[in-house]
Protein backbone atom coordinates (compact mmCIF):
# COMPACT_ATOMS: atom_id res chain seq x y z
CA UNK A 1 0.00 0.00 0.00
CA UNK A 2 1.18 3.50 -0.77
CA UNK A 3 2.22 6.19 1.63
CA UNK A 4 0.64 9.22 1.55
CA UNK A 5 3.57 11.52 2.23
CA UNK A 6 3.12 16.10 2.28
CA UNK A 7 6.01 18.16 1.82
CA UNK A 8 6.57 21.32 4.30
CA UNK A 9 9.00 23.18 2.64
CA UNK A 10 9.56 21.46 -0.42
CA UNK A 11 11.12 23.91 -2.10
CA UNK A 12 14.10 24.41 -0.28
CA UNK A 13 17.23 22.02 0.65
CA UNK A 14 15.36 19.65 2.86
CA UNK A 15 12.54 19.55 0.90
CA UNK A 16 15.14 18.52 -2.34
CA UNK A 17 16.33 16.04 -1.01
CA UNK A 18 13.26 14.71 0.33
CA UNK A 19 11.56 14.38 -2.95
CA UNK A 20 15.07 13.26 -4.31
CA UNK A 21 14.66 10.07 -2.33
CA UNK A 22 10.64 10.02 -3.12
CA UNK A 23 11.11 10.41 -6.64
CA UNK A 24 13.27 7.17 -6.56
CA UNK A 25 10.06 4.64 -5.55
CA UNK A 26 7.50 6.82 -7.02
CA UNK A 27 5.21 3.85 -6.39
CA UNK A 28 6.03 3.75 -3.00
CA UNK A 29 4.09 6.82 -2.46
CA UNK A 30 0.82 9.17 -3.07
CA UNK A 31 2.45 12.78 -2.82
CA UNK A 32 -0.68 14.89 -0.94
CA UNK A 33 0.59 18.46 -0.49
CA UNK A 34 4.09 20.05 -1.16
CA UNK A 35 4.72 23.84 -0.19
CA UNK A 36 7.24 26.39 -1.04
CA UNK A 37 8.06 30.36 -0.79
CA UNK A 38 8.93 32.27 -3.87
CA UNK A 39 10.06 29.73 -6.12
CA UNK A 40 6.73 28.52 -7.79
CA UNK A 41 8.46 27.42 -11.06
CA UNK A 42 10.33 24.41 -8.55
CA UNK A 43 7.75 23.95 -6.73
CA UNK A 44 5.09 23.25 -10.29
CA UNK A 45 7.54 21.28 -11.48
CA UNK A 46 7.83 19.13 -8.82
CA UNK A 47 4.04 18.72 -7.63
CA UNK A 48 3.78 17.86 -11.43
CA UNK A 49 6.44 15.08 -11.27
CA UNK A 50 5.53 13.71 -7.93
CA UNK A 51 1.52 14.16 -9.23
CA UNK A 52 0.59 15.81 -5.83
CA UNK A 53 -2.82 17.17 -4.74
CA UNK A 54 -2.21 20.44 -4.17
CA UNK A 55 0.77 22.44 -4.22
CA UNK A 56 0.76 26.07 -1.78
CA UNK A 57 2.82 29.10 -2.49
CA UNK A 58 3.16 31.04 1.35
CA UNK A 59 2.84 34.22 -0.80
CA UNK A 60 -0.84 35.43 -1.79
CA UNK A 61 0.45 37.49 -4.95
CA UNK A 62 2.60 34.72 -6.26
CA UNK A 63 -0.91 32.19 -6.87
CA UNK A 64 -1.38 33.26 -10.66
CA UNK A 65 1.91 32.46 -11.70
CA UNK A 66 1.49 29.34 -9.43
CA UNK A 67 -1.43 28.50 -11.17
CA UNK A 68 -0.29 29.26 -14.35
CA UNK A 69 2.80 26.88 -14.04
CA UNK A 70 0.17 24.16 -12.84
CA UNK A 71 -2.36 24.69 -15.52
CA UNK A 72 -3.50 21.23 -17.42
CA UNK A 73 -1.69 19.51 -14.61
CA UNK A 74 -4.89 18.68 -12.42
CA UNK A 75 -2.98 19.94 -9.51
CA UNK A 76 -4.42 22.66 -7.02
CA UNK A 77 -2.79 25.60 -6.39
CA UNK A 78 -3.42 27.28 -3.50
CA UNK A 79 -1.67 30.75 -1.78
CA UNK A 80 -1.20 32.37 1.49
CA UNK A 81 -1.06 31.94 5.15
CA UNK A 82 -4.13 29.81 5.80
CA UNK A 83 -3.88 27.73 2.72
CA UNK A 84 -0.54 26.91 3.77
CA UNK A 85 -2.59 25.00 7.10
CA UNK A 86 -5.02 23.55 5.34
CA UNK A 87 -1.83 21.94 3.28
CA UNK A 88 -0.45 20.61 6.06
CA UNK A 89 -4.18 19.22 7.45
CA UNK A 90 -5.03 17.39 4.53
CA UNK A 91 -4.96 13.34 5.29
CA UNK A 92 -1.51 12.55 5.17
CA UNK A 93 0.75 9.40 6.45
CA UNK A 94 4.03 11.51 6.73
CA UNK A 95 4.84 14.74 6.31
CA UNK A 96 8.14 16.45 6.62
CA UNK A 97 8.21 19.81 8.47
CA UNK A 98 11.38 21.43 6.47
CA UNK A 99 9.99 24.75 6.39
CA UNK A 100 13.09 27.29 7.89
CA UNK A 101 12.38 29.09 11.09
CA UNK A 102 9.46 29.79 13.38
CA UNK A 103 7.11 29.88 10.31
CA UNK A 104 7.46 25.97 10.33
CA UNK A 105 5.67 25.37 13.48
CA UNK A 106 1.81 26.16 13.10
CA UNK A 107 2.16 24.00 9.78
CA UNK A 108 4.16 21.06 11.77
CA UNK A 109 1.51 21.12 14.63
CA UNK A 110 -1.06 21.56 12.30
CA UNK A 111 0.50 17.92 10.35
CA UNK A 112 0.95 16.48 13.92
CA UNK A 113 -2.87 17.22 14.52
CA UNK A 114 -4.50 14.74 11.98
CA UNK A 115 -2.62 12.14 13.01
CA UNK A 116 0.55 12.34 10.65
CA UNK A 117 4.02 11.08 11.65
CA UNK A 118 5.96 14.46 11.54
CA UNK A 119 9.75 14.27 9.90
CA UNK A 120 11.07 17.32 11.99
CA UNK A 121 14.37 19.11 10.10
CA UNK A 122 12.28 22.42 11.49
CA UNK A 123 14.21 22.69 14.78
CA UNK A 124 12.79 25.92 15.56
CA UNK A 125 9.38 24.13 16.62
CA UNK A 126 10.95 22.60 19.36
CA UNK A 127 13.49 25.59 20.14
CA UNK A 128 9.82 27.49 20.24
CA UNK A 129 7.74 25.36 21.65
CA UNK A 130 9.21 21.92 22.83
CA UNK A 131 5.97 21.09 24.90
CA UNK A 132 3.58 21.74 22.78
CA UNK A 133 4.89 20.07 19.75
CA UNK A 134 5.39 16.87 21.68
CA UNK A 135 2.10 17.25 23.98
CA UNK A 136 -0.04 17.70 20.63
CA UNK A 137 1.92 14.60 19.26
CA UNK A 138 0.76 12.39 22.31
CA UNK A 139 -2.92 13.92 22.50
CA UNK A 140 -3.13 12.63 19.12
CA UNK A 141 -1.14 9.76 19.19
CA UNK A 142 1.22 10.54 16.54
CA UNK A 143 4.78 10.69 16.10
CA UNK A 144 8.09 12.84 15.41
CA UNK A 145 11.15 11.51 14.19
CA UNK A 146 14.24 13.84 14.04
CA UNK A 147 15.49 14.73 11.08
CA UNK A 148 18.26 16.95 11.87
CA UNK A 149 21.54 14.77 11.25
CA UNK A 150 22.36 14.87 14.98
CA UNK A 151 19.32 14.23 16.37
CA UNK A 152 18.38 11.31 14.01
CA UNK A 153 21.78 10.04 14.82
CA UNK A 154 21.19 10.01 18.62
CA UNK A 155 17.78 8.63 17.84
CA UNK A 156 19.34 5.50 15.62
CA UNK A 157 22.07 5.20 18.73
CA UNK A 158 19.06 4.60 21.35
CA UNK A 159 17.40 1.96 19.51
CA UNK A 160 16.74 -1.43 21.79
CA UNK A 161 18.70 1.37 24.84
CA UNK A 162 16.95 2.01 27.83
CA UNK A 163 17.10 6.25 28.18
CA UNK A 164 17.76 5.36 31.79
CA UNK A 165 21.01 4.09 31.23
CA UNK A 166 21.62 7.72 29.31
CA UNK A 167 24.91 8.98 30.57
CA UNK A 168 25.67 12.10 28.14
CA UNK A 169 24.67 12.96 24.96
CA UNK A 170 27.61 14.60 22.59
CA UNK A 171 26.45 17.01 19.36
CA UNK A 172 29.33 16.61 16.91
CA UNK A 173 29.47 20.07 15.41
CA UNK A 174 31.84 21.34 12.09
CA UNK A 175 32.84 24.45 13.22
CA UNK A 176 31.18 26.05 10.36
CA UNK A 177 32.80 28.78 7.70
CA UNK A 178 35.35 30.29 9.93
CA UNK A 179 36.72 28.11 12.12
CA UNK A 180 40.03 28.25 11.39
CA UNK A 181 40.08 32.36 10.75
CA UNK A 182 41.94 34.56 13.49
CA UNK A 183 39.19 35.43 15.86
CA UNK A 184 39.88 39.22 14.98
CA UNK A 185 38.84 38.72 12.11
CA UNK A 186 35.45 37.60 12.79
CA UNK A 187 33.70 40.86 12.58
CA UNK A 188 34.86 41.46 8.95
CA UNK A 189 33.37 38.40 7.80
CA UNK A 190 30.79 39.04 4.67
CA UNK A 191 27.54 37.48 4.35
CA UNK A 192 29.08 35.43 1.09
CA UNK A 193 31.62 34.04 3.55
CA UNK A 194 29.02 33.14 6.10
CA UNK A 195 27.16 31.15 3.58
CA UNK A 196 30.31 28.89 2.60
CA UNK A 197 29.76 25.93 4.68
CA UNK A 198 33.09 23.36 4.63
CA UNK A 199 30.89 19.85 4.77
CA UNK A 200 27.26 20.63 4.18
CA UNK A 201 25.45 21.99 1.60
CA UNK A 202 22.13 23.48 2.85
CA UNK A 203 20.26 26.25 3.37
CA UNK A 204 21.78 29.85 3.53
CA UNK A 205 20.21 30.75 6.84
CA UNK A 206 20.85 27.41 8.70
CA UNK A 207 24.91 27.50 7.39
CA UNK A 208 25.39 31.27 8.70
CA UNK A 209 23.98 29.46 12.20
CA UNK A 210 26.68 27.00 11.28
CA UNK A 211 29.45 29.59 11.78
CA UNK A 212 28.20 31.34 14.37
CA UNK A 213 27.08 28.09 16.16
CA UNK A 214 23.71 29.48 16.66
CA UNK A 215 22.57 26.19 14.94
CA UNK A 216 24.59 23.88 17.11
CA UNK A 217 23.00 26.47 20.10
CA UNK A 218 19.56 25.67 18.53
CA UNK A 219 20.15 21.96 18.30
CA UNK A 220 21.32 21.99 22.02
CA UNK A 221 17.99 22.80 23.09
CA UNK A 222 16.46 20.88 20.36
CA UNK A 223 18.27 17.78 22.03
CA UNK A 224 16.70 18.25 25.61
CA UNK A 225 13.43 18.63 24.41
CA UNK A 226 12.89 15.78 21.99
CA UNK A 227 14.87 13.30 24.39
CA UNK A 228 14.68 15.43 27.48
CA UNK A 229 17.95 14.88 28.72
CA UNK A 230 19.00 17.17 31.23
CA UNK A 231 21.01 20.10 29.79
CA UNK A 232 24.27 19.04 31.77
CA UNK A 233 24.45 16.05 29.81
CA UNK A 234 24.22 17.64 26.76
CA UNK A 235 27.64 18.07 25.29
CA UNK A 236 29.13 19.97 21.75
CA UNK A 237 32.35 18.62 20.26
CA UNK A 238 33.84 20.22 17.34
CA UNK A 239 34.44 17.70 14.39
CA UNK A 240 35.67 19.26 11.11
CA UNK A 241 35.59 16.10 8.99
CA UNK A 242 31.28 16.23 10.04
CA UNK A 243 31.45 12.21 9.59
CA UNK A 244 30.81 11.36 12.96
CA UNK A 245 26.95 12.77 13.56
CA UNK A 246 26.93 12.72 16.94
CA UNK A 247 27.54 10.11 20.13
CA UNK A 248 25.68 8.93 23.01
CA UNK A 249 27.67 7.53 26.01
CA UNK A 250 26.21 4.64 28.86
CA UNK A 251 26.18 4.68 31.96
CA UNK A 252 28.66 1.53 31.56
CA UNK A 253 31.56 4.51 29.49
CA UNK A 254 30.32 2.98 25.98
CA UNK A 255 29.89 5.52 23.43
CA UNK A 256 27.62 4.79 20.44
CA UNK A 257 28.64 7.23 17.61
CA UNK A 258 26.51 7.35 14.08
CA UNK A 259 29.07 7.54 11.19
CA UNK A 260 28.49 8.60 8.05
CA UNK A 261 29.18 10.64 4.67
CA UNK A 262 27.92 14.36 5.42
CA UNK A 263 24.35 13.85 3.04
CA UNK A 264 21.10 14.93 4.86
CA UNK A 265 19.40 12.50 2.62
CA UNK A 266 21.03 9.33 5.22
CA UNK A 267 18.39 11.50 8.05
CA UNK A 268 15.49 12.25 5.52
CA UNK A 269 15.77 8.47 4.80
CA UNK A 270 15.82 6.57 7.77
CA UNK A 271 12.60 9.33 8.81
CA UNK A 272 11.19 7.99 5.50
CA UNK A 273 11.38 4.11 6.02
CA UNK A 274 11.46 4.03 9.77
CA UNK A 275 11.28 1.61 11.23
CA UNK A 276 12.85 0.05 8.69
CA UNK A 277 16.46 0.25 6.77
CA UNK A 278 16.10 1.09 3.03
CA UNK A 279 18.71 1.04 0.52
CA UNK A 280 19.82 5.08 0.27
CA UNK A 281 22.04 6.42 -2.33
CA UNK A 282 24.74 7.97 -0.14
CA UNK A 283 28.42 7.67 -0.56
CA UNK A 284 30.05 4.86 1.84
CA UNK A 285 33.18 6.14 3.76
CA UNK A 286 36.28 4.68 2.98
CA UNK A 287 38.15 4.89 6.68
CA UNK A 288 41.45 3.69 5.54
CA UNK A 289 41.45 6.50 2.82
CA UNK A 290 39.79 9.08 5.52
CA UNK A 291 42.81 7.79 8.01
CA UNK A 292 41.70 10.03 10.93
CA UNK A 293 38.53 12.24 12.66
CA UNK A 294 39.47 15.02 14.92
CA UNK A 295 37.78 16.14 17.88
CA UNK A 296 38.58 19.54 19.61
CA UNK A 297 36.53 21.49 22.27
CA UNK A 298 34.41 24.68 21.02
CA UNK A 299 36.34 27.77 21.87
CA UNK A 300 34.01 30.01 23.85
CA UNK A 301 35.46 32.97 22.37
CA UNK A 302 34.56 31.98 18.87
CA UNK A 303 31.00 30.88 19.39
CA UNK A 304 29.02 32.78 22.44
CA UNK A 305 25.97 31.48 21.31
CA UNK A 306 26.38 28.59 23.13
CA UNK A 307 26.94 29.90 26.42
CA UNK A 308 23.57 31.38 25.33
CA UNK A 309 21.95 28.19 25.09
CA UNK A 310 22.67 27.25 28.07
CA UNK A 311 20.95 30.10 29.69
CA UNK A 312 17.61 29.78 27.52
CA UNK A 313 17.57 26.59 29.02
CA UNK A 314 17.77 27.17 32.93
CA UNK A 315 15.52 30.22 32.12
CA UNK A 316 13.33 27.42 30.06
CA UNK A 317 9.77 28.64 29.25
CA UNK A 318 9.16 30.66 26.71
CA UNK A 319 12.86 31.54 26.28
CA UNK A 320 13.63 29.61 23.71
CA UNK A 321 11.03 31.23 21.75
CA UNK A 322 12.45 34.47 22.49
CA UNK A 323 16.03 33.40 21.63
CA UNK A 324 15.31 31.76 18.73
CA UNK A 325 13.27 34.90 17.74
CA UNK A 326 15.96 37.46 18.25
CA UNK A 327 18.32 35.03 16.38
CA UNK A 328 16.23 34.97 13.30
CA UNK A 329 16.07 39.03 13.29
CA UNK A 330 19.89 39.09 14.27
CA UNK A 331 20.24 36.98 11.01
CA UNK A 332 17.95 38.89 8.84
CA UNK A 333 19.85 41.93 9.53
CA UNK A 334 23.51 40.35 8.93
CA UNK A 335 22.21 39.25 5.21
CA UNK A 336 20.46 42.69 4.47
CA UNK A 337 23.94 44.07 5.40
CA UNK A 338 23.15 46.03 8.58
CA UNK A 339 25.03 44.69 11.07
CA UNK A 340 28.48 42.06 11.65
CA UNK A 341 28.88 39.02 11.71
CA UNK A 342 30.11 39.28 15.67
CA UNK A 343 27.39 41.14 16.38
CA UNK A 344 24.76 38.90 16.06
CA UNK A 345 25.24 37.04 19.46
CA UNK A 346 25.81 39.86 21.49
CA UNK A 347 22.60 42.13 20.54
CA UNK A 348 20.46 38.57 20.74
CA UNK A 349 22.11 38.72 24.43
CA UNK A 350 20.73 41.98 25.08
CA UNK A 351 17.62 41.50 23.97
CA UNK A 352 17.65 37.80 26.34
CA UNK A 353 19.11 40.15 29.08
CA UNK A 354 16.00 42.93 28.65
CA UNK A 355 12.97 40.26 28.50
CA UNK A 356 14.67 38.43 31.79
CA UNK A 357 12.51 40.42 34.10
CA UNK A 358 9.50 39.47 31.87
CA UNK A 359 7.49 37.28 33.66
CA UNK A 360 5.49 35.75 30.47
CA UNK A 361 9.09 33.76 29.93
CA UNK A 362 8.73 31.53 32.56
CA UNK A 363 4.97 31.84 34.32
CA UNK A 364 3.06 31.94 30.92
CA UNK A 365 1.51 28.66 29.60
CA UNK A 366 3.09 27.36 26.01
CA UNK A 367 0.72 28.06 23.24
CA UNK A 368 0.76 29.40 19.55
CA UNK A 369 -0.27 32.65 21.04
CA UNK A 370 2.04 33.01 23.61
CA UNK A 371 4.94 31.65 21.23
CA UNK A 372 4.27 34.21 18.79
CA UNK A 373 3.65 37.13 21.47
CA UNK A 374 7.20 36.80 22.59
CA UNK A 375 8.53 36.34 19.08
CA UNK A 376 7.07 39.46 18.10
CA UNK A 377 8.26 40.92 21.87
CA UNK A 378 12.16 39.69 20.90
CA UNK A 379 12.24 40.95 17.02
CA UNK A 380 10.54 44.42 18.15
CA UNK A 381 13.42 44.35 21.01
CA UNK A 382 16.23 43.63 18.78
CA UNK A 383 15.46 46.19 16.21
CA UNK A 384 15.04 48.73 19.20
CA UNK A 385 19.08 47.74 18.96
CA UNK A 386 20.02 48.84 16.55
P1 LIG B 1 15.81 26.45 2.90
O1 LIG B 1 15.93 27.90 3.12
O2 LIG B 1 16.65 25.79 1.88
O3 LIG B 1 14.27 26.08 2.60
C1 LIG B 1 13.24 26.58 3.38
C2 LIG B 1 11.88 26.20 2.81
O4 LIG B 1 10.87 26.88 3.60
C3 LIG B 1 11.65 26.66 1.37
O5 LIG B 1 10.78 25.77 0.74
C4 LIG B 1 10.97 28.02 1.55
O6 LIG B 1 10.17 28.38 0.45
C5 LIG B 1 10.10 27.74 2.76
N1 LIG B 1 9.80 28.95 3.54
C6 LIG B 1 10.68 29.89 3.97
N2 LIG B 1 10.05 30.83 4.70
C7 LIG B 1 8.75 30.46 4.74
C8 LIG B 1 7.58 31.03 5.35
N3 LIG B 1 7.64 32.17 6.05
N4 LIG B 1 6.41 30.38 5.21
C9 LIG B 1 6.33 29.22 4.51
N5 LIG B 1 7.39 28.65 3.90
C10 LIG B 1 8.58 29.26 4.02
O7 LIG B 1 16.04 25.77 4.34
P2 LIG B 1 16.66 24.34 4.67
O8 LIG B 1 18.12 24.44 4.78
O9 LIG B 1 16.05 23.28 3.82
O10 LIG B 1 16.15 24.16 6.18
C11 LIG B 1 14.80 23.83 6.49
C12 LIG B 1 14.70 23.48 7.97
O11 LIG B 1 15.46 22.30 8.21
C13 LIG B 1 15.31 24.54 8.91
O12 LIG B 1 14.57 24.55 10.09
C14 LIG B 1 16.70 24.03 9.18
O13 LIG B 1 17.20 24.47 10.41
C15 LIG B 1 16.46 22.53 9.18
N6 LIG B 1 17.64 21.73 8.85
C16 LIG B 1 18.20 21.86 7.62
C17 LIG B 1 19.31 21.09 7.29
C18 LIG B 1 19.90 21.17 5.90
O14 LIG B 1 20.75 20.35 5.56
N7 LIG B 1 19.51 22.08 5.04
C19 LIG B 1 19.86 20.22 8.22
C20 LIG B 1 19.26 20.11 9.48
C21 LIG B 1 18.15 20.87 9.78
MG1 LIG C 1 22.13 19.54 12.56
Amino acid sequence: MSRRVSILGATGSIGQNTIDLIARTPERFEVVALTGGRNVTRLAADARALGAQVAVTAHDDLLDDLRAALAGSGVEAAAGRAALLEAAARPADWVMSAIVGVAGLAPGLAALEQGATLALANKESLVTAGPLLMQTARRAGARVLPVDSEHSAVFQALVGEDIAAVERVILTASGGAFRDWPLADLAHATVEQASAHPNWAMGQRITIDSASMFNKALELIETREFFGIDPDRIEVLVHPESLVHALVGFRDGALMAHVGAPDMRHAIGYALNWPDRAELPVARLDLAEIGQLRFRAPDVARYPALALARGVMDTGGLSGAAFNAAKERALDHFIAGRIGFTQMSGLVEQVLDTLSSDRRLTDAEITLDTVFEIDHLSRAGLDRLL
